[in-house]
Formats: structure tokens, C-alpha cells, sequence
């Protein structure tokens, strides 16, 4: 379009430049044939006056006129002639203004009529007086040199030159539009291919931004456009070759289903981008050291990376069939929010720990009776995803996903991304669980589930760091049930221990829950009270035994009483070392036994003394 539209200016621009140039030349022509003309009836008048026959000059005149083209010559007088030889013939006076004004100002006048019909050119030439020559004006004009004598004006026809113009101009505006079609009909063929090219190119391109590599460029009929297809295709199918083998690599190792995902850049970018999120997730919640910041960390993935607000994380203990929400919408002070809370105390109610598969409300709507999300007021239309976490072959987690009914869809393209994570976290999160179990195992007395004396040199450090700190006192309580051999030796051993875990519970309700009742060894607790004042650790003291005298155990064959000496040291007021005023209670105690028994003694530097 553009070529067409650009030889037709070409053409319009030649035929006007030409048409302007036709019209100077013909003027500049007729101008010289006016000039001719006016010089050969000058001549031929003075030849007239020489021969005497200036009478008969217009007959003259008229045999000039009918030469062919010139329409009219007329001669007319100056004023100086006219005084001289008087007014002359009647078609000798100036007629127009031009002829007087060519008299007056012996300047020649000429004029261009472009009358369609015929053009005419007229020139109206003065005749001034001249000494030039032989004969010349001054020797019969009786007037100043350079005065003007006369003036002859020509008429022209120059229809014949424009014609010729004519004719000229279309030729040439012929030959020039050929020219110009065979130059645009080259250069369509040389362009097009080119233009199409870029247009497969440019959609190419665009198709591989959006991550599909399956289209390609068509061949055109020219070398060059050729070769630069094929060039483009070759990269094109190497692109989507080796894109789609990462891709399915990728999505193995993450286990996304890539079906109906066309865009193959964006989908290998998001799963590279997942590998590496996730296992910078995977290091971190390693070196994590409890569960609760690993369900912390794992709690920000779903807010921060997944803009995921409204969520439930859940643990399973599947011994008992029960469920604790560890964090809720991102609170982990928060209870069961989304879920009827009798999940809590009965695990298999919530359909997704059940049947260990993903629940998905989105897909299939009203499937878990466990859900309350709907009506809440924050979400009026919610759904919800939940999806277990198998830890050891069994359901240790649930994590629940909330939404909007109207983002539910773009959730459920989430949950590849969320399970990576969660199946990273599992074998973390399982091997923390058993580590905590181990842990609590071996600090934990297995017969009366108190702490045992490996937790309290585990814990001493921290809790004298912490009575220095505040300059709290800690009382030592050191007791032992009396006679306590007898239980075994006349109801048995298994007798004793109901004793000992009775005596474990009875200890347990006499103090506070901030303090701390150890099995110190077989039949010896130790309580240690903190924050206790000078007299508070003895009166605790005497608390217990009290109640120890009047606790009934309850053992098969019957019912027993037992009672218990108590020994009592206080830190820092009897030594600066922990381990030293625990073994001044023991000293106590050991006077508390040697005194007769079911008594409190306190530690006094002067009655304890070492045995
Ligand atoms: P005393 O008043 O002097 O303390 O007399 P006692 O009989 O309590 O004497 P002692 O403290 O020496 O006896 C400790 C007994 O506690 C010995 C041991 O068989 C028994 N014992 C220690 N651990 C357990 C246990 O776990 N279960 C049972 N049934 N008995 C235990
Ligand atoms: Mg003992
Ligand atoms: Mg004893």
C-alpha cells in the first residue's frame, strides 16, 4: 500500500514539475517569437519609408498576421511620431492601457491567456529611437534619442506548443507509472516473504514468552527468509526439547501433574523456584529445635509464599485418637476454628486424618460434616482443602486450607506447591516427634510419670541462673517414706509401686504446678520449691507430710498408711552451690530418720552433721 501510495506522489510530483517547466518554456518561447516578429515589422516599415511605400504598410501587416500562429500584428504611434507625422491610420492609436503604458515607459509588456480553447500569448514590443546602424530612427525621426517611436503588438497562438506539452507530459506519466508498478510489484515480491516472516517471528516469540515452544515458522519463497526460519525453528525445538525434559524432571522430583499446562517457561520457573524455596524450607526447619517452630515456619510458608490467611494445622496423636490445633490462621494461642471440636477428642471424625486422603471441598462440596467454616461472617461461601500428612505409615498431621468460594479454584492450583512442602516437613517433623518422645523418656520417670533426677541436672542450671538473676530463694525439700521395705516385703513389690505412684500424686496436689516434684531414686522425691520465702519451703514441708500421714493407699489386699520424713536446705541461704544444698536436705532427712521419723527437719549447720 505504502509503495503504491508513494509512486503515485513520484508520478504527481514529475507531471506537475514538468507542467511548470512546459509552461516556462513556452513562455520563454513565444516571448522570443513576439521579439522576431516585432523586429521583422520593424524592419520591414523602415523598408517601406525608404521605398516610399509606408502607405501600403498595413496590407503589410496583414500578410505578416497570416503567418501561421501569429494572430495579429499591430503597429501603433508615439506621441513624438504622431507630433511629426500626424495621427496616421485609425488602427494606430493605443487601444489598452498596456499599448499606452509600453509607450509611455518603452518597457515591453507580455501576457499569457491560458484559455482552454486556444492559449494565446501576447507581447506588446515599443520601438525606441536609435542612432544604430544605417539608416537608422534618428535620420527620419525628428526626436530624442531613446524616446519611444511606436509599439507593435503581437498576438500568439500557442496552442500547438501546448499540445505538444500535452502529449510530452503524458508520455511521461505513462512510462513513469509503469515504472513505478514494476518497481512495487518487484518489491512486493522481494518485501512480502520478509513481512510474513516477521509476522510468524513476532508470533513465534510471543507464543514462547507465554511458554509455548510448539509453533514455528513457514518457509517463504526467499533465501534469506529461509534460512533465518530455519534457524529460529532449530532454536525453537531445542528450546522445547530441553524446557520439557527439565520440566518433567522438575515436576518428578516435586510430583506436579504437568497435564494441561501449556505454559511450559512459567510452570518449570515455578517449580525450580518451589525446589529451591522448599529446600532452603527443608534446612531450616532441620536445624529447628521443636516441632512447634517447624509448624511455625511452615505456617509462614502458607501466609507469606501462598497469601494463604485462613488455615488450621493440626496434630494427630494417633494412640489416642486425638487432634491438637497447633496453629490457627496463623495464632498458635488460637483453638479448632474452622472444625467442630469434636474432632479433637475423637481424631478419625475428621474425614481427611480418616481416610488419609486429600479433602477437597472445591471439587466436591458438603463433603466433610466436621467443617463449620460456612456462615462465620468472615467467610460467608468458604471451602476448604485438607490435606493429611502421613508420618510412619499414619496420619500425623492435617493441614487445613480456608477459602472464599470464589478463590477456590486458584487454591486448588496451590496444593501441588503446598503438599512439596509438607511432604519435606514430614520426615522432619516425624523425627522430631521421636526425639521428643526419647527425650521425654528418659527425663520422665516411667513408674509415677514425675521427672527424674537426669531432668533436674538438665534443668539445675538454668533455674539457679534464674534465682541469682531475680534473687529468688529455692527450697530443697529431700523426703523418703518410712519403712518402706515393710510394703514390699509383706504385700509384694507390685503393692509398693501402687504406694510409690499414690505417694507421686499426693506430692504432686500439695504444691504449686510452677514447682518441681522429682523421683529422686527408689523411694526418695525431691521437691524444689522456687520463689519460696524464708519459711514457706518448711511449711510446704509440713503440708506434705501431713498429708502424706493422712493419705490412704489403696493397694490389692487393702489399704495402707505410710509416712514420710522430710529433709529441708534453702539456696543460696546454705551454700552458693545447688548440688551442696541438696545434700544438706539429704543430711536433714537423714536426722529427721534418725529422730524418730514422719517429721520435718530443717537444715541448721549445727545438728546436720555429716555422718
Ligand atoms: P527407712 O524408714 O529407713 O527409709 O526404711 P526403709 O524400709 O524405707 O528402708 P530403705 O529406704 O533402705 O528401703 C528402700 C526400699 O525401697 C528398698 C527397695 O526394695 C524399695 N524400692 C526401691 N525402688 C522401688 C520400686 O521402684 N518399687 C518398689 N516396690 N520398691 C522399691
Ligand atoms: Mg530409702
Ligand atoms: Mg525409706
Amino acid at each position: 500500500m505504502l509503495t503504491v501510495l508513494l509512486a503515485v506522489a513520484l508520478t504527481v510530483l514529475l507531471t506537475t514539475v514538468s507542467l511548470i517547466a512546459f509552461r516556462q518554456f513556452s513562455i520563454t518561447t513565444a516571448k522570443d517569437h513576439v521579439r522576431t516578429v516585432a523586429d521583422l515589422v520593424r524592419v520591414s516599415l523602415t523598408e517601406a519609408m525608404i521605398n516610399g511605400s509606408i502607405d501600403k504598410r498595413q496590407q503589410m501587416l496583414l500578410r505578416i498576421a497570416s503567418v501561421d500562429g501569429l494572430l495579429e500584428a499591430r503597429v501603433v504611434r508615439g506621441e513624438g511620431v504622431t507630433k511629426e507625422y500626424g495621427q496616421g491610420l485609425e488602427s494606430e492609436q493605443a487601444v489598452d492601457a498596456i499599448e499606452r503604458d509600453v509607450l509611455k515607459t518603452g518597457i515591453p509588456y507580455f501576457e499569457m491567456t491560458d484559455a482552454l480553447e486556444m492559449p494565446i500569448f501576447r507581447g506588446t514590443i515599443p520601438f525606441i529611437a536609435t542612432d544604430s546602424g544605417n539608416p537608422n530612427c534618428l535620420q527620419c525621426h525628428h526626436v530624442q534619442k531613446g524616446r519611444v517611436l511606436g509599439a507593435v503588438t503581437v498576438l500568439l497562438s500557442v496552442s500547438h506548443l501546448r499540445n505538444k506539452a500535452l502529449l510530452t507530459i503524458l508520455i511521461m506519466t505513462i512510462i513513469v507509472a509503469v515504472f513505478a508498478l514494476v518497481i512495487t510489484s518487484l518489491f512486493r515480491r522481494q518485501i512480502i516473504p520478509v513481512v510474513r516472516m516477521a509476522q510468524d517471528v513476532q508470533k513465534v516469540v510471543a507464543k514462547a514468552r507465554d511458554g509455548d515452544f510448539s509453533h514455528r515458522i513457514r518457509f517463504y519463497n526467499s533465501q534469506e527468509t529461509i534460512r533465518i526460519a530455519r534457524d529460529l525453528n532449530r532454536l525453537m525445538i531445542h528450546l522445547e526439547q530441553s524446557l520439557g525434559n527439565i520440566s518433567q524432571d522438575v515436576a518428578k522430583l516435586i510430583q506436579y501433574d504437568l497435564k494441561g499446562n501449556t505454559n511450559l517457561l512459567s510452570t518449570t520457573i515455578e517449580m525450580v523456584d518451589t525446589l529451591v524455596q522448599v529446600s532452603q524450607f527443608k534446612q531450616a526447619i532441620e536445624e529447628d529445635r521443636t516441632r512447634r517452630e517447624v509448624y511455625g515456619r511452615m505456617a509462614r510458608v502458607l501466609t507469606d509464599q501462598f497469601n494463604v490467611h485462613h488455615f488450621s494445622i493440626y496434630e494427630v496423636s494417633a494412640n489416642t485418637n486425638h487432634m491438637r490445633p497447633v496453629i490457627v490462621d496463623g495464632d498458635s494461642t488460637k483453638s479448632c476454628q474452622w472444625c467442630n471440636p469434636g474432632i479433637l477428642s475423637q481424631a478419625d471424625a475428621c474425614r481427611a486424618q480418616r481416610t488419609g486422603h486429600a479433602i477437597d471441598s472445591v471439587e466436591t462440596p458438603y463433603l466433610c460434616d466436621m467443617f463449620e467454616g460456612r456462615g462465620e461472617g468472615v467467610l460467608e461461601e468458604a471451602e476448604h482443602i485438607c490435606l493429611p500428612v502421613i508420618h510412619s505409615g499414619s496420619v500425623g498431621s492435617v493441614i487445613q486450607i480456608v477459602t472464599e468460594r470464589k478463590h477456590g479454584r486458584m487454591f486448588q492450583l496451590l496444593v501441588p506447591f503446598i503438599k512439596v512442602y509438607l511432604r519435606e516437613s514430614a520426615s522432619v517433623v516425624e523425627a522430631k516427634k521421636l526425639l521428643d518422645t526419647l527425650r521425654k523418656s528418659a527425663l520422665t520417670d516411667a513408674l509415677t510419670g514425675l521427672h527424674n533426677r537426669r531432668y533436674l541436672e538438665e534443668y539445675v542450671e538454668a533455674m539457679v541462673a534464674m534465682a541469682n538473676r531475680k534473687g529468688h530463694r529455692i527450697s530443697v525439700l529431700m523426703m523418703d517414706l518410712d519403712h518402706f521395705k515393710e510394703v514390699n516385703d509383706t504385700y509384694g513389690h507390685d503393692a509398693g509401686d501402687v504406694v510409690l505412684k499414690t505417694l507421686a500424686r499426693t506430692l504432686e496436689k500439695q504444691v504449686r504446678t510452677s514447682d518441681m516434684v522429682i523421683r529422686y531414686g527408689g523411694e526418695e522425691f525431691m521437691v524444689i520449691l522456687q520463689e519460696s520465702d524464708t519459711y514457706s519451703g518448711d511449711r510446704v514441708a509440713e503440708k506434705i507430710r501431713a498429708a502424706v500421714e493422712a493419705a490412704e493407699m489403696t493397694i490389692p489386699g487393702g489399704v495402707l498408711k505410710k509416712t514420710i520424713s522430710i529433709g529441708v536446705s534453702r539456696f543460696p541461704t546454705d551454700g552458693n552451690e545447688f548440688w551442696e544444698v541438696a545434700k544438706y536436705a539429704d543430711l536433714a532427712l537423714y536426722k529427721a530418720k534418725s529422730e524418730g521419723r514422719n517429721r520435718v527437719m530443717i537444715y541448721q549447720k549445727d545438728i546436720c552433721m555429716v555422718p
